[in-house]
């Protein structure tokens, strides 16, 4: 069986009711899938605040809906509920219709001080509301050069990897995110991509066939549509997660159909 792929655009702070709007009603109607093309989905994260609508432009696209489309949080607490300013539960993402949530992106690990330990926690609160985790790993420039990279990603799955049962590590979509092509125009080589991709697959799935036939690994750093048909066609890439070039509706629609 074939993985379908999986085209998020993630728009971090950036947008507004009006853009939200006009980008969920051009991806909804957006036909992705031509004759001969793989399977996909689109994902949207817009920020939170805007889920609600895009939610409703959804529902109200549902009877032209072209290709499969859903919604992710950028990130959401690893408490159900009770005194946390500020935060968002997974039961509310639930209540709100929305089936995934990004987690561990590196802005999060770096901005917020995410460690693996909190971020393995909102994992399972994901997994109790029943919302799909996207787990984003990535090693820094510098791990890259040292050549450390296999490392820090075995570090950032070791909890997953232990504590997940078969079921959530078929159902986990990973992100492969280098944190050196973030926004930077920069990428690993198409041969780095998909030794990587192969190598995560690997050691995520400590040699589980059927684990290994379902895990979607996404790729995340400067996805533009110029690149994105090379990036595809690595076996082990699952599809992307897009930042800056989600934010124009023209680029996205490339980047979909390179797929
Ligand atoms: C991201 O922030 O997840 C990302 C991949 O950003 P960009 O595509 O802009 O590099």
């Amino acid at each position: 069986m074939m993985r379908k792929g999986i085209i998020a655009a993630n728009w971090k702070m950036n947008g507004t009711h009006t853009e939200v709007t006009q980008f969920v009603n051009a991806l909804a109607t957006f036909a992705a899938e031509t004759p001969g093309t793989k399977p996909v989905e689109v994902v949207f994260a817009p920020p939170a605040i805007y889920l609600d609508l895009a939610q409703a432009n959804l529902a109200q696209q549902s009877s032209n809906l072209a290709t499969p489309f859903s919604l992710a949080a950028q990130d959401a607490s690893q408490h159900d509920n009770g005194a946390y300013t500020g935060e968002i539960s997974m039961a509310m993402l639930r209540d709100m219709n929305c089936q995934h949530v990004i987690l561990g992106h590196s802005e999060r690990r770096q901005y917020f001080a995410e460690t693996n330990a909190v971020i393995y926690e909102k994992i399972t609160a994901a997994f109790n509301h029943g919302i799909t985790p996207i787990l984003c790993i990535g090693e820094q420039d510098q791990d890259n050069q040292q050549g450390k990279t296999t490392d820090v990603l075995t570090e950032q799955l070791a909890l997953a990897i232990e504590k997940l049962s078969e079921n959530q590590k078929q159902q986990i979509i990973i992100a492969y995110e280098p944190v050196w092509a973030i926004g930077t125009g920069r990428t690993p080589s198409i041969d780095d991509i998909e030794k990587i991709h192969q190598k995560i697959r690997s050691i995520f799935t400590q040699n589980n066939d059927t684990i290994a036939r379902d895990l979607r690994i996404l790729y995340g750093g400067s996805v533009n549509p110029d690149n994105a048909s090379a990036i595809f066609k690595c076996p082990n890439v699952d599809g992307a997660l897009v930042g800056g070039a989600s934010l124009k509706i023209d680029s996205f629609k490339q980047i979909i159909k390179a797929y």
